[in-house]
């Protein structure tokens, strides 16, 4: 037999570039979609270009580690960066081109405009003492400039990041931006851990623990089903806490709007948490369709 072909994948590193492909596209009717990431490509990403290979005609991905969505501190200079190995994953998924500007590129001299999204961007990690409402803006703003820049038909997220996928339907639907948003649920390792391009700075002890995380959530549910959500986070929190993890959040929230969500009932409630692992900020979350009637492990659903 014959190993499958797919043909190179084409890269373009300027805006123009990625118009002109657009447009020629364009002339032909045929459907595009667009899967944004940041690299260090790994099983979730993997995930997303499937169901855009699958869905849409030509598949774009970009690769940008864009330094608008990362404070000073944090971990611009160091996260974990691969581009020829990125490259050579987005062919063998079949991805037609890889957009991969410089910040140079996407933030040229004299670039001043700043898209916020207000009040989504300002709860669980946009609370000043996580990572700021700035970091939304920085996730809002280039994520406008790509949408405008590839101008798919579809563009596709992963739950795992649940608010930046909140903040990113209210933008498309408040700025009337014509691309369908898809979701898609999070990828994880077998024991649990939400797979991330961070996961890979854990040192085999802090990757054991990290394993902590998605178990309390899965103890979140277990117990929300047994005795209410209010319990089910309390035993939650206990377990981060008998585990030694500190937990930056886990709270209940309403999966679009992001509102607070206390006692559960019968609309879906999205459970999410941060915690450090070592020097590592991971984060993850799980969605309770029915509180009153949570059964599943975090596992098997997201
Ligand atoms: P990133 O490269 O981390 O910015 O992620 C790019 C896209 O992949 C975002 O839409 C993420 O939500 C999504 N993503 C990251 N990790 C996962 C995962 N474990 N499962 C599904 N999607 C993911």
């Amino acid at each position: 037999m014959w190993p499958a072909y797919n043909p190179p994948v084409e890269i373009l590193r300027t805006a123009a570039g990625v118009h002109e492909w657009r447009d020629s596209i364009r002339r032909t009717g045929l459907t595009v979609g667009l899967v944004p990431t940041m690299g260090s490509l790994h099983a979730g990403h993997r995930s997303l270009l499937d169901v855009a290979r699958r869905d849409c005609d030509r598949v774009v991905m970009s690769l940008f580690v864009n330094p608008a969505q990362f404070r000073a501190g944090e971990d611009f200079d160091t996260y974990p960066r691969d581009e020829k190995r990125d490259f050579s994953l987005a062919e063998d998924a079949g991805v037609d081109l890889v957009y991969c500007p410089s910040p140079g590129e996407v933030y040229p001299p004299g670039f001043s405009t700043g898209v916020t999204v207000g009040g989504l961007s300002e709860v669980l990690c946009g609370r000043p003492e996580s990572r700021g409402p700035e970091h939304f803006t920085g996730v809002a703003t280039v994520v406008s400039k790509l949408l405008n820049a590839v101008d798919p038909d579809r563009a596709y997220f992963g739950q795992k990041d649940a608010q930046q996928a909140a903040v990113i339907r209210r933008l498309v639907a408040d700025l009337e931006f014509r691309q369908e948003i898809v979701v898609l649920p999070t990828v994880r390792e077998p024991d649990g851990l939400a797979m991330s391009s961070r996961n890979v700075r854990l040192t085999p002890t802090e990757r054991e623990l990290a394993a902590r995380i998605p178990a309390a959530l899965s103890v979140v549910r277990e117990t929300t089903a047994e005795a209410g959500l209010a319990t089910g986070l309390l035993a939650g929190s206990d377990f981060l806490a008998g585990a030694g993890i500190e937990a930056e959040y886990l709270e209940a929230r309403d999966p679009d709007t992001l509102e607070p969500i206390e006692d559960g009932g019968s609309r879906p409630v999205m459970v999410a948490v941060a915690a450090r692992i070592g020097e590592t900020r991971l984060i993850d979350n799980i969605l309770i369709e029915n509180p009153e009637k949570a059964e599943q492990p975090a596992r098997s659903r997201t």
